[in-house]
Parts: C-alpha cells; sequence; structure tokens
C-alpha cells in the first residue's frame, strides 16, 4: 500500500532558480543585505500596505529579535496561548522573559483581544504574542486598537499565515518560510509593521546589533540575515504564490467535503475560506482518542501528527509558565486535535482513502 506522507514540501524546481543563482556569481555579493534580499523584500512589501519588511533566517528569529527591539526589562511577562508550536515559546525564553499563556477562541482557535484584555486586567502584561494558529489569521485593526488602548506592544507569530495574515500600523507580525509553511523556501522569515523604527531595530539585531552610523554595537544582537541564495529560492516562491495559494485552497475545500461526508461528528476550525493553509487538521468526535486514532491509521500507511500537542505550559521547559485564567478551549481542542496528511500531491483518490481510513478507524474506536 502506498504510503500518504503528513506533508511533502512545495518549493521552487532547480529550473526557477537557475537564472537568480546566476545574478549571484555575476555580483559576487553572497549575503549581509544583498540585492537579491532586498528585491524580496520589496516584493514581500507590495503585500502589505504602508508597512517596512525585514527579511530573517527564520520565523523563530523574527520573534526573539521583535521582543529584543522592544527593549522590554529582563524577565518580563509576555502572554501566549498555550495552543502554539514550541517555538513561540522558545522565542520568548531565549529573549529573556517569562511566559504567561492564556486559553484561546474555541472556534478560531487564536487568543483574542478579548482574551487578552481579561488577562491584562487581573495581573501584569508587558507585551503580547498572538499566534495564527495553523494559518487562520488574526484581526490586526483588532490587535492595533488593542494595544493602542493598552499600551501594550503586540506581536503576532503568522508563522504559518503567509498569504492570509495583513499588517498592522502598531504591531508587528512575523512570517516563516520554512519549507512545510504555506510559501516555502527552505529556512526563511521576515517580519513587518507600519512601526518602520521597530523593524529598523530588527535589522540592526539581526547582523549582531551593528549600528549602521557609528558602527557600534549598543544593544547585542544576533546573525539572523538572510543569504542571497535563500533570497534566491525566495524570489522563486514568490513568483509561483498565487497559483500554488489557488491549488491549495481548492484541495482544502475538497478534501473537507470528503472528509464531512465520510465521517460523522468531525469538527473544524473556523478559518477564512479563501486563506490558503499548509496544515488540515480535524477536531475527532468526543471521545476518539487522536493516539489510537493516528496509530489506527498509521498502520494503514497514513501519517498524521498532532500539532501543537502539547499545549505550551505541559513542555517540560514550559512548566514554569503563569496561567491567566482557565484554558478550558485549548485542552478540549488538543484532546481532539488531529493533523492529517495534506499537501499538493494528495489527489483525490488519495483524499478519499485518507476519509474512508478514518472513518474505519472511528468506527473501531
Ligand atoms: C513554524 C512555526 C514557527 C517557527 O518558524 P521557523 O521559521 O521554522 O523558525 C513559529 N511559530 C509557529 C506558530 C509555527 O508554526
Amino acid at each position: 500500500m502506498q504510503r500518504i506522507p503528513l506533508l511533502i514540501p512545495d518549493m521552487p524546481q532547480t529550473d526557477e532558480l537557475i537564472g537568480l543563482l546566476r545574478e549571484i556569481d555575476q555580483h559576487r555579493w553572497y549575503t549581509n543585505f544583498g540585492p537579491l534580499a532586498k528585491r524580496f523584500e520589496a516584493q514581500l512589501a507590495e503585500g502589505f500596505a504602508d508597512a517596512a519588511v525585514v527579511s530573517l533566517a527564520n520565523c523563530t528569529l523574527a520573534l526573539e529579535l521583535l521582543l529584543a527591539a522592544r527593549g522590554l526589562p529582563p524577565a518580563s511577562t509576555i502572554l501566549v496561548p498555550a495552543l502554539t508550536f514550541v517555538a513561540t515559546g522558545t522565542a520568548i525564553r531565549r529573549a529573556g522573559h517569562r511566559l504567561l499563556v492564556a486559553d484561546v477562541d474555541p472556534h478560531s482557535w487564536t487568543l483574542t483581544p478579548e482574551i487578552a484584555r481579561a488577562a491584562a486586567a487581573a495581573q501584569r502584561v508587558d507585551c503580547v504574542i498572538a499566534v495564527t494558529a495553523l494559518g487562520c489569521p488574526v484581526d490586526a485593526a483588532q490587535w492595533d486598537a488593542f494595544s493602542a488602548q493598552t499600551g501594550i506592544p503586540v506581536i503576532v507569530d503568522a508563522a504559518g499565515a503567509f498569504g492570509n495574515q495583513g499588517a498592522g500600523q502598531r504591531i508587528a507580525v512575523a512570517f516563516s518560510l520554512h519549507a512545510t509553511k504555506t510559501m516555502g523556501m527552505g529556512e526563511g522569515g521576515f517580519a513587518v509593521s507600519g512601526d518602520a523604527g521597530w523593524i529598523e531595530r530588527v535589522r540592526c539585531l539581526s547582523n549582531f546589533g551593528i549600528d549602521p552610523v557609528d558602527f557600534k554595537v549598543h544593544q547585542a544582537g544576533t546573525n539572523a540575515k538572510l543569504s542571497e541564495y535563500h533570497a534566491a529560492v525566495g524570489l522563486a516562491a514568490l513568483a509561483r504564490w498565487p497559483e500554488r495559494a489557488t491549488l491549495r485552497r481548492a484541495r482544502a475545500n475538497a478534501y473537507r467535503q470528503r472528509l464531512q461526508a465520510a465521517c460523522a461528528g468531525l469538527a473544524f476550525q473556523q478559518r477564512p475560506p479563501e486563506g490558503a493553509y499548509a496544515a488540515f487538521c480535524v477536531l475527532l468526535p468526543p471521545g476518539a482518542d487522536p493516539a489510537r486514532v493516528g496509530s489506527h491509521l498509521a498502520a494503514e500507511s497514513i501519517e498524521t501528527r498532532r500539532w501543537y500537542w502539547p499545549p505550551l505550559h505541559l513542555h517540560p521547559a514550559f512548566a514554569d509558565a503563569g496561567v491567566a485564567g482557565t484554558l478550558d478551549a485549548t485542552l478540549a481542542i488538543s484532546s481532539r486535535l488531529l493533523g492529517l496528511p495534506f499537501h499538493l500531491d494528495l489527489d483525490l483518490p488519495g483524499m478519499d482513502r485518507v476519509a474512508q481510513t478514518l472513518a474505519r478507524a472511528l468506527g473501531a474506536a
């Protein structure tokens, strides 16, 4: 039986890169804000009105440097949703701050300004990192308003939401272009904000913190620059993105219909149908154990993953995180969430096989 992998990255092919690689040969400029990285940033910026963009090595460093560039005192309290990928937590820890986890909205699976307001009313919150759970965008205008009203800086970890998430005026948004996200370029990321000063401080910190005017380091940064080779892949990925996004959207809609028809009692994240997504998750009917259902599918050569499991504060490294309010929605979602295979190589017969195997696994459970 042919194996159905969880994901297959959708990356530019060699022929799409050759011309760009020849440009690098001509320029003989390989990193440090080179011409391809600059062109990549300019093309990314076209997707966001009135916002500054800095390209970076990955999204985890984007989050770490956005935090560092805010100049928060050491051990500040950063509010995050408990339902997220571990990188949101590692970035906070490496920036020297404390985690405070909060619940998510049961429909979108994201931290909302309402939840953050309740947390900030009950205890000190120095900064918020909202997360576009599994690529579902958050409302940038609402988060801008939250930040303006409370004075609390807001960062959006939009790692998986390239193409879906807009920028804000006060808030900053970090994207990942890792091979497994919607638009992959191997490793890569960028940060965008209407606050151009914030983005320029991140750029400086991504180059060790070397001040572009006096060449001194006033605040120690790191090396988070995007090489020209990565920028070449990024430019090729951008050129094919509109077509790939359309395909992803159509595949996701067909998949959902097939799963709903084959399996009673599944629930789905409420996410904008016009979005393009890298992952496809279902909530199993109450009582069905994702680990057992996943093993059943694995025995039929179908790979699954419990994305964002366990919730952030249940990883040993983050056991000291504070908890704001109850985590009812987070725990309900993560105890039922199963990520199914989803990629552009998954054709309609493949989708039918996943749906029918899942139906049998649920019947057996
Ligand atoms: C993938 C992911 C990251 C990490 O992105 P990298 O570019 O791989 O560093 C961070 N946060 C979330 C929510 C993610 O899904």
